[in-house]
């Protein structure tokens, strides 16, 4: 049964947030616009990996991979990357990422992030079937790899707290592994496999399936730019690059742009662009089942529609530094070293997008003090695709009046004054 209300809801940003959030505000009855200067699903949401890990609950500072991320974060050519030019801007936000990695801080973030992905698995298979494209959505399971115990010791503190919230680890030998993904190389001699996760088989296809069920219940998707969000007598404008909008409330879900849009309202998030990448093979030459991770690469192989995507890496660097080359084509070179049968072929599509990213692993979520009717629902990191339809039911449920505010204190923006 449909209800329609008489309030309206301007959702700013249609990434799988934002369009997770409208197609379930539509769902209870809002009216809904959704603004965004760019196609929906078309940004961080499209060229991702889109693994639902739902038990990915350990943030990524924990106690004692501070020391070795630095070290990474120094080198040009690891993983994990932050330019010279930018160690100073991003200060700051290093400052914040290296509290939240005390014991204590660490388990309050593994309980939050257990409460906001419960059932992420089943309500995106359940969202998949609702909008009519059931096959995206695969709970295939996710397979990590390590080359040896000493490897896989350095994560033994995350797979714990992985345990410790409920989630469901196999420990896997050279054979398990050759048996389940024969492709991999005998590099990697150690596996966890997590048998509950699941994976959407083409990331923008799937956001831009939601858009269509938005549009569908007479929600409207419009391009523009927003540049202002203003109070207003009972409400809010959008000011935006083509035109005026007014709604009761907003829900500001603009990814790693969202931190520009609350400035002039007097709040300074602490989010930053984790620069991620991707290559696109079509004819790969080698089958992968599942959702593979190389752990000492850290790099996901994850089968779509359209053929193979490696991505991962980060890259530190801002929204407007043009993407470096270099670490897309690194990439395949590093898959090479997981699955040596991989054929990149003359021109793999090359991919950057950012990541939207807060210090401690948690989205922003909920309602900003001192701003009445507006909403959070940014700041998803490298799980925004698994957190995406919590974020909506919740926020949802919240305007429903069936879910207490209590609920978001975890993710509130007040964590950062
Ligand atoms: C390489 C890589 C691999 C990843 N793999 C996974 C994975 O396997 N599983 C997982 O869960 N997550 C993964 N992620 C993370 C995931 O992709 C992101 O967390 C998610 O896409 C963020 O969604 P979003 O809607 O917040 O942001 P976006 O998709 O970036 O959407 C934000 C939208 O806001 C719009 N916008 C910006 N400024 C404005 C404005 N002024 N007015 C209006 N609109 C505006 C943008 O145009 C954009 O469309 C990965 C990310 C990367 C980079």
């Amino acid at each position: 049964m449909s209800v329609t209300r008489d309030e309206s809801v301007i959702v700013v940003g249609a990434g799988i947030v934002g369009l997770c959030v409208a197609h379930e505000l539509g769902k209870a009855g809002y009216r809904v616009e959704v603004i965004d200067p760019a196609e929906p699903g078309s940004q961080c949401s499209s060229g991702n990996a889109g693994a639902i890990s739902a038990g990915s609950v350990a943030p990524l500072a924990m106690p004692g991979v501070i020391k070795s991320a630095f070290k990474m974060f120094l080198d040009p050519d690891s993983p994990l990357h932050v330019p010279m030019h930018y160690w100073l801007h991003a200060a700051p936000w290093f400052t914040r990422f290296i509290a939240a990695a005390s014991p204590q801080r660490v388990g309050q973030i593994a309980d939050a992030l257990s409460g906001l992905f419960t059932d992420a698995v089943e309500n995106h298979m359940a969202l998949a079937r609702e909008i009519g494209c059931p096959e995206r959505v695969v709970k295939s399971g996710q397979l990590h790899l390590y080359v040896d115990e000493a490897a896989l010791a350095k994560d033994a503190g995350s797979w714990r707290l992985r345990e410790s919230r409920g989630v469901k680890l196999e420990m896997l030998d050279a054979a398990a592994i050759r048996e389940m993904e024969p492709a991999v190389s005998e590099r990697y001699r150690l596996g966890v496999f997590m048998p509950e996760q699941a994976a959407v088989t083409e990331p923008l296809r799937y956001a831009q399936a939601i858009a269509a069920a938005v549009r569908e219940r007479g929600g409207k998707i419009i391009r523009d730019k927003a540049t202002a969000l203003v109070p207003q007598q009972g409400g809010w404008q959008v000011q935006g690059e083509q035109g005026r909008y007014q709604a009761d409330r907003i829900v500001l879900a603009a990814g790693a742009w969202s931190g520009g849009l609350l400035r002039p309202l007097g709040w300074h998030v602490p989010l930053e662009s984790q620069r991620g990448y991707h290559l696109d093979v079509t004819e790969p030459g080698v089958r992968i089942t599942r959702p593979v991770v190389l752990s000492d690469r850290k790099i996901f192989m994850v089968p779509l529609e359209t053929g193979l995507r490696i991505a991962g890496t980060v890259e530190f660097g801002g929204l407007a530094m043009p993407p470096t080359e270099r670490r897309a084509l690194a990439l395949g070179e590093h898959a090479k070293e997981g699955v040596p049968g991989l054929q990149l072929g003359a021109q793999p599509s090359m991919w950057m997008g950012h990541r939207p990213c807060m210090p401690d692993s948690m989205p922003v979520l909920g309602p900003v003090p001192q701003h009445e009717g507006l909403w959070c629902a940014f700041g998803h990191g490298h799980l925004g695709v698994t957190g995406s339809i919590n974020t909506g039911r919740l926020i949802a449920g919240a305007f429903r009046g069936e879910v207490g505010l209590q609920r978001f204190a975890p993710f509130s923006i007040t964590r950062f004054r």
